[in-house]
């Protein structure tokens, strides 16, 4: 595959200061397809250093230009769209459908969804006998994981660039190809040198001083509990902003009314698609005893029928941590009715899709992230016992409650500790506030909650 040799700062693709490199791997074949440079604390500071250098003058431009740029680079991304798709699967493994309609299709929604905020959003507003300004936080230090590679970098550049700050990126190690391909696209789109600027590393070296860089107003991290933890008390200590988006153990929770077959249909999908490497994923399906054996049976068959759709995970580390926990699931009693630890595959980091029944809410399988395709089954007596269960983790990121009568689903999600829940199905909103309850973060990315994140308010008093 196609790769830089550099880091993109200051508008031009430039030597890194160090000549380590990150070696990229498909994770279908296990095979080197790039190698790209693996940047340290020289290279974030010259990358921040830009980007402090071109605030003033992108804070200054009006609204309606930044949203000209934006839409500039929602336009490369749609030409662009093709490549992209092939990117995230060489780097990922995503089938190449997935990656065209999930991986590409998505991050072009929510650009375009940014291009209009930014045009529309009311940044300045009278209250009173004041005029309130929303003005931009300053320097965004951007942390992506990669599991929707292009989409966790999108979702946080394009609100920044809307708000008129300017940003470093440091993407995930496994990733990092999109990455390069979202920076060409920014320089296509024809937005100011230094405004956007890429730093390719390891975690602990490039994205850690950048969290703790001084030139940085806000780092903005999407990654595990334990990274985000670590940068959320940096950020604490030094006084900056901060936003996370963590982990989630999300509950699927069929209510008795529900159409049984659907809900558990489009459950099993959930928790498969991207192979189970999604944060919001509903990995707990809550099931009322009387119908329980059904759901497990009609759950058993929709994994069998994934099969061989689904991709590998992103390494060797996930592998074998998602066929621990597998194990850990059957060693603590739950029961496996598809899928299992074995790797069906000789070469790839493929994992089967994978079904406990018999789980119970204290279980390891029900209470930690696996980011892998596996569905846990638990069973409960009454809509009492499914709430308790449903908010009986650490985490609160999303979910979803299927019933006959909307109301009834409505009523049950307000109940849920959680900051978004589907109902009946729900259908992808790139403007509804997406982000967590409790331990699943702090902050919110997509539409104008999204926006405001990169916002700070003065006011002026008349
Ligand atoms: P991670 O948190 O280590 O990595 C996410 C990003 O943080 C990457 O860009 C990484 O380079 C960077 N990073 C790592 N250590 C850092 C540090 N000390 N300072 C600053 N930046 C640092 O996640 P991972 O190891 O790739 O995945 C492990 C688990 O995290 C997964 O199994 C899953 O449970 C969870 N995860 C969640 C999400 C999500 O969307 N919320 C995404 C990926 C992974």
């Amino acid at each position: 595959m196609k790769a830089h040799d550099g880091m993109y700062i200051d508008g031009a693709w430039r030597p890194a200061a160090g000549s380590d490199t990150i070696a990229v791997v498909n994770p279908a074949d296990e095979q080197v397809i790039a190698e790209v440079p693996a940047g340290g604390a020289e290279d974030v500071d010259a990358a921040v250093r830009a980007a402090r250098a071109a605030l003033p003058a992108w804070a200054a431009t009006a609204p309606a230009e930044r949203a000209e740029r934006i839409a500039a680079l929602r336009d490369v991304l749609v030409a662009r769209k093709d490549e992209i798709a092939e990117t995230v699967t060489a780097e990922l493994g995503a089938p190449l459908p997935f990656s065209q309609a999930v991986h590409a299709g998505v991050p072009i929604l929510v650009a375009g969804s940014y291009a209009e905020l930014a045009a529309s959003y009311a940044f300045e507003e009278k209250v009173g006998n004041s005029t309130v300004y929303a003005e931009p936080v300053g320097v965004v230090g951007a942390i992506t994981p990669w599991n929707y590679p292009l989409h966790q970098i999108v979702a946080k550049v394009a609100p920044a660039l809307a708000a008129g700050c300017t940003v470093v990126l440091k993407p995930a190690e496994d990733t990092p190809l999109t990455a390069q391909l979202f920076a060409e696209a920014v320089h296509e789109a024809g937005v100011p040198a230094g405004v956007f600027n890429l730093v390719t590393g390891l975690g602990p070296v490039a994205g850690q001083a950048l969290a703790e860089h001084d030139g940085v107003d806000l780092v903005s991290f999407t990654g595990s509990t334990a990274v985000g933890r670590r940068i959320g008390a940096t950020a604490g200590g030094a006084v900056k902003r901060v936003a996370l988006e963590l982990g989630g153990k999300s509950a699927n929770v069929i209510l008795p009314s529900a159409d049984l077959a659907k809900a558990v249909g489009v459950g099993v999908a959930n928790v498969m698609g991207n192979s189970g490497q999604t944060c919001s994923a509903w990995t707990r399906m809550l099931v009322h005893t009387s119908q329980y054996d059904e759901a497990v049976a009609l759950a058993a068959e929709a994994a069998a029928k994934y099969g061989d759709r689904i991709g590998p995970l992103v390494n060797a580390k996930q592998h074998a941590r998602v066929r621990g926990y597998i194990e850990k699931g059957v060693a603590e009693g739950a029961r496996l009715v598809a899928g299992g630890p074995e790797a069906p595959r000789e070469q790839g980091y493929f994992v089967s899709p994978t079904v406990f029944a018999d789980v119970t809410p204290e279980m390891t399988v029900a209470q930690e992230e696996i980011f892998g395709p596996v569905v846990s089954l638990i069973r409960y007596e009454d809509e009492d016992d499914a709430l308790r269960i449903a908010n009986g983790t650490v985490y609160g990121l999303a979910g979803a409650v299927w019933a006959g009568d909307e109301a009834e689903a409505v009523a049950f999600a307000r109940r849920m500790d959680t900051g978004q829940v589907d109902i009946n199905g729900g259908r992808f909103n790139p403007l509804a506030p997406f982000g967590g309850y409790k331990q699943s973060g702090v902050g919110r990315e997509l539409g104008s909650h999204g926006l405001a994140e990169y916002l700070q308010t003065k006011s002026l008093q008349f």
